[in-house]
């Protein structure tokens, strides 16, 4: 961890306003309904930056509430909100800045699953996290899988068990329950005084008192504590608990394993700051505890932020790679050094427009720079600079290393992109974004918005990256895929309110292909000879299969001139013309060869048109008996989950006409890897959710596309039949 000395020599900006230790980009994960909207909200009252809650008393009417929820979701649905936070003196980690406000940027990051995207290019860009646990369910699936995110990205880690006032909350269980579902070596630093109805406050385990909120807290007269001495019915448990805590720490920390051993004393500010070395190390996670509803603990919460979770410089800096090469290079936090930062969203905001939220890594930026843009090898210039606080959009002239801000002029920009200096040759590793894994086709209500649909549609996957839209070539349907149906039916949502489109969905379809299985032989005639000027076309093929992933090949193997040069164009037209619209059930061809062999002519009738049909002719000829099969799409699926649900979820994979590749254990899960058809996934996230209670997780990709088997081709064909014409 770098001294007070050297960050001050690295990052001396005179304009910078924050010491960088002083900075915490932190963001708040849970599974839905654990609180994350409510513990958010609470930061942002009591750092003072909204002042609305004021006004309504908890247990208000429910309209009051979804009044609020509406307030609040412009500020939480925010990608990014500054707050500041003075530390009190009781924590006592920070002496020197006791009086002196942290920053708190806290960046969005959505529970559900369907918003891996939004997980993803969070973590990528925070120092630290909050998880937050319902008091009475504990961990729940969300919780699992944002964790292994959090992991994967080595984000530190504390945990605040909410909800302490609900009936049936229980710390210990919820405690239990980290160690046991998600391996944390976690230890409480707060401890509840009661539960339930008695939820009264916390004990502060490294200081040994109590905080505790008076009755007024329900209103908002009595929001502030009162650091008291333990209640007696506690006092032995918190010993423990700190005996605990020094225990747990001295096993990862040789400081105070040290002072343990010599049987030194272990001040408050020496045992903090070990706890702090191992939160940044991620091996250990500080737990506390609180109900935001009821606006306890949330002061302690922001304190255990501030104390425990990483400043930008107390992680290893992040890395990036020269441009065209392998070679990687570390991005250090300083101000002195070249621009260089991340765009990890995209936003449209009613009122600024299009904003860019990005992360300094190095270097600073001021309002009216230019950056460049390695991607796009384009330089543009940022109009505006701003930080949100609240609902308020703040204009700030500079930002600086380790700052998360959003600026205003670019047009040319994806999420992940690297904004930087156009002398610094780095670029950044941007998100990895999963690909999509549902898709449907979508059309407006009103035929006239189509443009006005595909505007926004793509206006919403220059956001998302996880969501992408294309044409259909069979259907000319316009096909929206992502990562779930909550997510496209959201995208829908999106449509409607800020593109003012009302889109119809249909259901999900499968792009199956056809082939054939043996050679065969075909002849086609276009003759019409009767009256006024004739057609004549006559061609014989042959057709085999063709190896796999080499598409569509024709030859031409006419010899003597049965079929004149010039018309061969035309023939092999025809053949191609028809393959492409499908002949077996209208659905792309794909590896056949096709050869002409043999055909005749009329000298005044035969034209292009009438070799074209012909060779339409002759291909469907021959395609009927060269054994016409049909291929379905198979994706290779990943499933995660705890022991206990294997036997369903393998015993599912089957009746979805899967194959199971390997079944292995990895930290207490399983793994199960299988290949199943495209067509028998649909629904399978609801699925799996109900067979595993919502604790496995999946994830698949298009694999190989193989033979529809005759026990579905039925109904696959007879759903063919019924599907718009694609021929032409
Ligand atoms: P999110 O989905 O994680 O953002 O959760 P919300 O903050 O929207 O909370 C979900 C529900 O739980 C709401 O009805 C909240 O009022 C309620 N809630 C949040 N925190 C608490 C708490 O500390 N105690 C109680 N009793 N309810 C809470």
């Amino acid at each position: 961890m770098s001294d007070v000395t050297t960050i001050n020599a690295a990052l001396n900006s005179p304009q910078r306003q924050y010491a960088l230790e002083r900075t915490r980009n932190i963001g708040i994960a849970a599974h839905i309904d654990a609180g994350k909207t409510t513990t958010t909200e609470r930061i942002l009252f009591y750092t003072g930056l909204i002042h609305k809650i004021g006004d309504v008393d908890d247990g208000n009417t429910v309209t009051d509430w979804m009044e609020q929820e509406k307030e609040r979701g412009i500020t939480i649905t925010s990608a990014a909100v500054t707050c500041f936070w003075t530390q009190k003196k009781e924590p006592g980690i920070f002496k020197t800045f006791e009086t002196i406000p942290n920053r708190v940027n806290i960046i969005d990051t959505p529970g559900h699953v369907d918003f891996t995207a939004e997980v993803e290019r969070s973590m990528r860009v925070l120092d630290g996290a909050v998880a937050v646990f319902c008091g009475v369910a504990g961990v729940q699936p969300q919780s699992e899988t944002v964790w292994r995110q959090a992991t994967k990205y080595k984000v530190p880690r504390i945990a605040f068990v909410n909800k302490m006032d609900r009936t049936g909350a229980n710390f210990e269980n919820a405690l239990n329950d980290m160690r046991k579902k998600l391996g944390a070596y976690a230890f409480p630093v707060f401890l509840p005084i009661g539960a339930e109805d008695n939820f009264a406050g916390l004990v502060d385990v490294v200081n040994q008192k109590a905080f505790v909120w008076g009755p007024g807290d329900v209103t908002n007269e009595g929001l502030k504590y009162e650091v008291t001495e333990i209640p007696d019915n506690l006092k032995e448990k918190a010993k423990q608990a700190l005996a605990d805590l020094i225990d747990a720490v001295s096993n990862k920390d040789d400081t105070i394993a040290n002072l343990v051993l010599e049987e030194q004393p272990i001040s408050a500010p020496v045992l903090k700051q070990a706890i702090r070395r191992l939160t940044c190390r991620i091996e250990l996670v500080p737990v506390l505890c609180g109900s935001a509803f009821k606006k306890k603990g949330v002061q302690c919460l922001l304190d255990t932020v501030i104390d425990y979770l990483p400043s930008p410089i107390d992680i290893p800096p992040t890395e990036g790679h020269v441009p065209g090469s392998e070679e990687k290079k570390v991005v250090a936090p300083n101000d002195n050094s070249l621009f260089c930062s991340l765009a990890f969203k995209l936003w449209t905001d009613p009122y600024a427009g299009k904003l860019v939220f990005f992360r300094v890594y190095a270097g600073k930026l001021k309002k009216g720079d230019t950056v460049y843009n390695p991607r796009s090898r384009r330089r543009e210039r940022v109009s505006r600079l701003m930080i949100i606080q609240g609902s308020e959009r703040k204009d700030v002239d500079s930002v600086y290393s380790g700052d998360i801000a959003a600026l205003v002029g670019l047009r040319n920009i994806w999420t992940g992109d690297t904004l930087c200096d156009e002398n610094f040759d780095v670029t950044l590793e941007p998100p990895t974004f999963p690909e999509p894994v549902i898709s449907m086709a979508i059309e407006p209500k009103t035929k006239n918005d189509r443009d006005k649909m595909g505007d926004g549609l793509a206006r919403l996957a220059e956001e998302d990256p996880t969501f992408k839209v294309f044409t259909n070539e069979d259907t000319g349907q316009l096909i929206i895929a992502g990562m779930g149906e909550l997510h496209l039916e959201i995208i829908r949502d999106r449509l409607k309110r800020e593109f003012n489109v009302e889109a119809d969905a249909g259901a999900p379809q499968i792009a199956y292909r056809e082939t054939i299985t043996k050679h065969a032989e075909g002849e086609g005639k276009f003759i019409r000879q009767s009256g006024g000027r004739g057609q004549y076309g006559h061609a014989c093929v042959t057709i085999e299969p063709n190896e796999k992933g080499k598409g569509i090949e024709v030859l031409n193997e006419i010899v003597g001139g049965t079929i004149p040069r010039e018309f061969i164009p035309a023939v092999e037209d025809g053949i191609r013309e028809a393959i492409r619209g499908g002949v077996y059930a209208g659905y792309q061809v794909i590896d056949v060869k096709v050869a002409i062999t043999d055909g005749s002519f009329h000298e005044v009738d035969s034209n292009e048109l009438a070799f074209k049909m012909a060779g339409i002719f002759a291909v469907k000829d021959a395609f009927g008996k060269a054994g016409p099969i049909l291929l379905e799409p198979l994706m290779k699926v990943e499933v995660t989950t705890p022991d206990e649900y294997q036997g369903d979820l393998l015993g599912d994979i089957n009746r979805r006409r899967g194959i199971i590749l390997g079944v292995d254990a990895k930290a207490g899960q399983t793994i199960l890897q299988a290949t199943v058809p495209l067509a028998e996934m649909f629904g399978y996230a609801t699925a799996i959710r109900s067979l595993s209670k919502g604790r496995a997780s999946y994830s698949m990709e298009p694999s190989t596309f193989e033979q529809v088997p005759n026990s579905v081709l039925t109904a696959v064909m007879d759903a063919a039949k019924k599907r718009p014409a694609a021929r032409s």
